[in-house]
């Protein structure tokens, strides 16, 4: 069954609930596991700075699910939290990406895969290096992105 890799995070609310309530609904669906997911990190948001620290994860999916369905199951699970887009790159309950899918490659508007912004990203490499330390992103090792990304602020959260 093929294997994905998702980045979910927020900054509204309950963020880590939020968190663990997008994944119990994506797998809710029957056609989805989630196989291993990251420690929590909080993260200095990017993009939009007078908002809230982001609460961030990344999971090891499996799934019987096109990457096509599995962006529409993320979409509704993102509206199922009540997901708010008032600012680009705002504030927000629950942000769920594909980063990677198998070695599948797309290019459009609606699914770019991997995610154009992995390898910008402190908040998405990081959480992916602790589940997947051997992983290789458009010809790169992932702990090769994640030491060019070390000035960007992210800690990992304290179990709670
Ligand atoms: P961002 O994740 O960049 O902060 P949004 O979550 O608002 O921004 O996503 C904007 C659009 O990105 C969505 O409508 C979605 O169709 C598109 N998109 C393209 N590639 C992906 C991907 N790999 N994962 C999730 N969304 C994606
Ligand atoms: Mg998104």
């Amino acid at each position: 069954m093929p294997k994905a890799y998702l980045g979910l995070g927020g900054n509204i609310g309950k963020v880590k609930d939020n968190i663990e309530e997008a994944l119990r609904l994506l797998q809710s669906h029957g056609n989805l596991q989630v196989l291993n997911i990251s420690s929590f990190y909080e993260t200095a948001p990017v993009g939009y700075a007078d908002q809230d620290w982001f609460l961030n994860i990344a999971a090891e999916i499996q799934t019987e699910l096109s990457p096509d369905a599995l962006l529409t199951l993320c979409n509704e699970v993102e509206q199922q939290l009540k997901r708010e887009r008032l600012i680009r790159w705002g504030p927000r309950t629950i942000d769920i990406d594909i980063l990677l899918y198998e070695e599948y490659e797309s290019n459009t508007d609606r699914l770019t895969i991997p995610h154009p912004r992995i390898a910008e990203r402190a908040f998405v490499v990081i959480p992916l290096l602790e589940i997947a330390p051997d992983l290789m992103v458009k010809g790169q090792r992932i702990q090769d992105i994640a030491d060019k990304l070390n000035h960007q602020e992210i800690r990992k959260r304290d179990n709670d």
